[in-house]
């Protein structure tokens, strides 16, 4: 009896011994990741994201607080200026955003090749001038040479990209996922990192067959994507992520193809 008594004692305690650590091992986890991470979002943020982020609506309780993860990471690393205006919280959540979207199953992903995004009120000219009267027709860029490291962006478009019934462009995903391509180097629309070696040459095949129908009239896809690879590549990419259920029912193969890349089926609610 005496014996049966000690040994409950004993589980009991181990039982107890055990909880104790798991409970304190997540607190850590958490404690190490906060003290990683000086952005935190406050509930008014939260409540800009739910209203204006349709993505982040619709993702799961647990998935939203793994997007907020990654948006306060994002604002951490990469510098948000405004040029000629006053930056505000939902132009930060909104880049940020545009950000995370693409790269929202990629474990451990930082963008190495941004540190900053200015943005500008509107379109822009290849010398970066917002104000003169002619010539500005560019909504985005990423920058290269002495520009490198940095992302221009017309703030008109990133509101436009988030906005209801913007159709399938959104400017800001579009520059991520060029960042996205150049993650091996190249931005030549063949996300080398992302796709099985088997599907490389499959991808390249596609996206000269998709060209060819956008050149002669049989595509809905935007005609920018004639351009070269890499515009090929972020044209359809924004509509893989703003219209997913119309891209899979118009293009399957390229839908089946891009959820590989991003490692996610958004038709389905971001599986
Ligand atoms: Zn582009």
């Amino acid at each position: 009896m005496i014996c049966n008594f000690l040994t409950c004692i004993l589980i009991l305690s181990m039982l107890y011994i055990i909880i104790a650590i798991i409970i304190s091992s997540m607190m850590y986890r958490r404690g190490r990741r906060r003290a990683l991470t000086q952005v935190i979002l406050t509930d008014k943020q939260k409540k800009l994201l739910a209203k204006h982020i349709k993505y982040y609506r619709q993702l799961s309780g647990t998935d939203k607080i793994y997007f907020e993860d990654k948006i306060e990471q994002f604002l951490d690393d990469v510098r948000i200026e405004g040029v000629g205006l006053m930056v505000n919280d939902l132009d930060r959540l909104m880049v940020a955003s545009s950000a995370v979207i693409p790269i929202f199953r990629f474990k451990n992903w930082s963008y190495r090749n941004v540190t900053n995004v200015l943005l500008y009120p509107d379109t822009f000219d290849e010398d970066y001038q917002y104000e003169a009267a002619d010539g500005r027709n560019i909504t985005g860029m990423v920058g290269t040479g002495y520009m490198n490291g940095q992302m221009i962006l017309s703030r008109n478009a990133l509101i436009k990209g988030f906005s209801k019934n913007h159709g399938s462009e959104n400017t800001a995903l579009h520059e991520f996922v060029h960042l996205i391509d150049n993650a091996d180097g190249a931005t030549d629309g063949v996300p080398e990192n992302f796709l099985p070696a088997d599907c490389i040459k499959p991808w390249i095949h596609m996206m000269h067959q998709e060209v060819h129908k956008i050149e002669t009239g049989h595509s809905d896809i935007n005609p920018y994507a004639v351009t070269n690879e890499a515009e090929f590549f972020a044209v359809v990419s924004e509509y893989f992520f703003e219209k997913p259920d119309q891209f899979q029912t118009k293009h399957p193969q390229l839908y089946d193809m891009l959820s590989k890349v991003f490692a996610q089926s958004p038709s389905k609610g971001v599986s």
